[in-house]
């Protein structure tokens, strides 16, 4: 079944430059100068994905829009009014650091503004009915700002913002948040970590990034207890492992939650080649979890679910693990094949190895008491 999909891009997202680092540090000392490709979360991975949509025909087939920048009003509801102007002070000056690996260049504010309100528009955009799902590719990515300080490429919460967005201006009192970026939703949880009605879901590689956060018995507090869900999976999980964690503690969290809308931090970098982490995803893979948490929308709250990029680091992959996303969001195939899906199919652990990782997966189920 087609459905009406939107796509939230600007070329603007892509012309934020963090300075000259190689890989993610800045160069210097032993690390020699960057060659072309310098700073990992570089453009080119969400460029040519949206390339790769125009030239199999994908982008024809959904509602493609950019977006204001997000208001001060919706920032303001995640961001103390202080931290703010110290980061369009920097943007300003052309360079300062919001936090570890969150240097600013010229324009960064107005472009993470952006980058936020593309998000909040697709979520408006779904909860107007105006669109049946959305994907909003947004750059900078937002998962481990904190309300007060940049982290990892972040510079301010895009899904927090639009999720508070939608909360004020559509009065929806359930939201789920699904991460599925390799890396630890840190600033989602932090941010939802005493709230009842954001239940936040980081499924990850272990004590990846930002280093010792993430941990299972990080559960929420006080009203919000319960109501975050760590799910940290072993360097070197694949496929299996994914969909298995994903049977057996994703979806009965969202069951039992029953969100009014889903949203999913869609990290790419669990793929295979990532330069930043370890875990061996593919485009099927992809697939197959974007249509269990599609399926679980039709199931729980009328198909709204609104996808916003965050990581994915492989710049020759990443492409295809998005497109696979949006094709099972728009409900749509096109004749795109993954050319590396033979070599990564054939990379995914031994049966032992799976065997191995289901069983930490269950044990993960008893601690979160899912069983029940
Ligand atoms: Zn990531």
């Amino acid at each position: 079944m087609s459905r009406r999909t939107g796509f939230f891009f600007d070329e603007h997202c892509f012309w934020h430059a963090a300075g000259l680092h190689a890989l993610v540090l800045p160069f210097g000392g032993w690390l020699q100068p960057p060659s072309s490709a310098g700073h990992a979360e570089s453009p080119e991975s969400k460029r040519r994905l949206k390339s790769l949509m125009d030239v199999s025909g994908l982008s024809q087939r959904l509602r493609l829009s950019s977006a204001p920048m997000a208001a001060e009003e919706d920032l303001l509801r995640v961001h103390p009014a202080d931290y703010l102007q110290r980061f369009k002070a920097m943007s300003d000056a052309g360079h300062g650091e919001l936090g570890e690996e969150a240097q600013v260049g010229p324009g960064t504010y107005e472009i993470a503004r952006l980058s936020a309100g593309l998000a909040v528009a697709a979520v408006d955009a779904v909860l107007r009915g105006e669109l049946d799902n959305a994907y909003a590719l947004s750059r900078p990515p937002g998962h481990h700002c904190l309300p007060d300080r940049g982290l990892g490429f972040c510079y301010l919460a895009n899904i927090a913002i639009a999720v508070e967005t939608a909360r004020a201006r559509h009065g929806v009192k359930r939201v789920a948040v699904l991460d599925w970026d390799v890396h630890h939703g840190n600033g989602t949880q932090t941010i939802f970590y005493e709230r009842d009605d954001v239940l936040t879901l980081s499924i990850h590689q272990e004590n990846c990034f930002p280093l010792g956060q993430g941990h299972p018995d990080e559960r929420g507090q006080g009203r919000g207890l319960g109501y975050n869900l760590n799910i940290p999976l072993l360097p070197g999980s694949g496929d299996d492992a994914y969909r298995y964690a994903m049977e057996r503690l994703i979806l009965p969290a969202l069951e039992r939650f029953r969100p009014e809308l889903i949203v999913v931090a869609c990290g790419l970098d669990a793929n295979g080649v990532d330069p930043l982490a370890r875990m061996l995803l593919h485009s099927e893979s992809f697939r197959s979890l974007t249509t269990l948490v599609r399926d679980a929308a039709d199931r729980l709250c009328n198909g709204r679910l609104v996808m916003v990029h965050e990581g994915g680091y492989a710049e020759a992959y990443v492409p295809f693990c998005g497109h696979a996303v949006i094709e099972v969001l728009a409900g749509v195939r096109t004749a795109v094949s993954d050319p590396f899906l033979p070599m990564l199919e054939g990379q995914q652990p031994s049966a032992e190895a799976r065997a191995f990782q289901r069983q930490c997966i269950d044990r993960l189920a008893t601690r979160f008491e899912l069983d029940v």
